[in-house]
């Protein structure tokens, strides 16, 4: 008997060594409508969300009013070019050109969880508050600053679970409409995450398991109080809708930019995953306004890779990272779930181009980088996206699938967005720490 073929990719996947897969379902044509779970989703399920936000900017401006008066009450972030970066990151001018969405920038939350986890908050409010008058439909929804429409929403509890920044989004976004707040924390949340949490009256309730165990725990006590409303990282359709609402606005910022989107101009978008609503809800928006010629890809460490374990099984299958004998151990606290969401991964099936891993030392590597060389100051899991130019265009993997795809022709007119996921609130002590870690790892020696 002839031994059975190498399975490079699942053995390096196994040996936690950073590996690229490509995703051989993609569609280049998105279906008008996408199954997610048992539900399906369209174009008008971004544009909802999206609007939605527009209906709360007045109410936020005056809630938030020191981060979101200048901005009319849009929680937005920049896109900036990176050139520098990219330099530093071995990408030559041939392969493309450097560029950074700054959701670590994103105000009120500090994190991309401001996208979607408060546009859950916000439906919740608005469900409560047509439904009990406070506001009439088209209505100024600054209405809900007024104490007797507060009170009425302190009846409700939100509740989430959380490894840090969806319970930061969360927690800040109920606590400011009145509601009370409870976020179960996973261990590996960090401390100050918790502190600043509790500074605002919200309650967290803390597990010494995974994020998994945090999540069920949370289920679990807000399926008794019908004045709860959980948000349920692993299975909102609110929270996916949330984070798709990104795409039109990153639209606009991209042709103000001057950078084109076609066959010609390919654009690759490096997103770093967890349980993986994020990364699928901006997937999801994106290829439904920039079409085939966007490419997303998920990041993920080694020790977590939950949704390139979840691609690789099917639609029958929800298997965790520690079935594949990986820890779960990493210091991209954001990304450090164990088994991915089913929801985004069915939802991803026909939209993504692909997923790689990082490790820890070169997410430390990248934070330092950024920091240096344009001024980017990130937290660990936020880096994730800066291995993706390499990914793509320096290994072996990328190269073949870059020349199958008829897209290595078009490469010096290609653009890199690296997603750069949260870092705003990291306290200065705590960066410090973050920076000398992955200058140490870049030193010689
Ligand atoms: C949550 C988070 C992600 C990933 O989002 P998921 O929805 O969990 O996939 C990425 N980066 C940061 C900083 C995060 O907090």
């Amino acid at each position: 008997m002839q031994p059975a073929a190498p399975a490079p990719l699942q053995d390096r996947l196994r040996a936690a060594q950073p590996c690229l897969w490509t995703n051989p379902g993609r569609q280049a044509e998105v279906p008008p409508r996408l199954s997610v779970g048992t539900a399906a989703v369209g174009v008008e399920d971004m544009q909802a969300a999206a609007a939605r936000f527009g209906r709360f900017a007045g109410l936020l401006a005056a809630l938030f009013p020191q981060e979101l008066q200048a901005s009319g009450g849009v929680i937005e972030s920049p896109l900036v070019p990176a050139p520098a970066l990219g330099q530093a990151l071995g990408l030559d001018a041939d392969a493309g050109a450097l560029w950074v969405k700054c959701d670590h920038l994103l105000p009120v939350a500090g994190s991309i969880k401001a996208r979607g986890g408060i546009h859950e908050v916000l439906e919740f409010a608005e469900q409560l508050a047509l439904q009990h008058g406070l506001v009439a439909p088209g209505g100024d929804y600054r209405a809900l600053a007024q104490p007797e429409a507060r009170a009425l929403l302190g009846r409700y509890q939100v509740a989430v679970g959380s490894t840090g920044n969806l319970g930061l989004s969360i927690g800040v976004a109920a606590s400011a409409l009145g509601f009370r707040a409870a976020v179960h924390m996973s261990a590996d949340a960090k401390e100050w995450k918790k502190e600043r949490l509790r500074r605002r009256g919200v309650e967290v309730v803390e597990h010494a398991g995974d994020y998994e165990q945090a999540v069920a725990a949370g289920r679990a006590q807000a399926a008794s109080d019908p004045f709860c409303h959980f948000v349920d990282d692993e299975r909102s359709l609110s929270l996916l809708q949330g984070y798709s609402a990104s795409a039109p606005a990153l639209q606009r910022q991209l042709a103000a930019a001057g950078i084109a989107v076609d066959e010609q101009h390919p654009l690759f978008v490096y997103l770093p995953c967890g349980v993986g609503g994020a990364p699928a809800g901006i997937t999801f928006g994106l290829r439904q306004v920039l079409g085939p010629h966007v490419h997303c890809f998920f990041a993920e460490p080694v020790q977590s890779p939950c949704f390139l374990v979840q691609m690789l099984a099917g639609a029958h299958d929800n298997p965790s990272v520690y079935d594949w004998g990986l820890t779960n151990q990493t210091e991209a606290d954001g990304l450090a779930v164990p088994r991915a969401s089913l929801l985004a991964a069915s939802l991803m099936h026909p939209l993504l181009s692909g997923i790689y891993t990082v490790q820890d030392a070169t997410l430390f590597q990248h934070l330092a980088l950024a920091h240096d060389t344009e001024g980017l100051r990130i937290e660990p899991s936020a880096a994730a996206g800066f291995s993706g130019p390499g990914m793509l265009t320096s290994t072996p993997e990328g190269r073949a699938w870059l020349q199958a795809q008829g897209l290595e022709v078009h490469l010096p007119r290609a653009t890199h967005l690296a997603w750069t996921t949260g870092g705003l609130f990291v306290p200065e002590a705590e960066y410090d720490c973050f920076l000398q870690r992955g200058r140490e790892a870049t030193s010689p020696g």
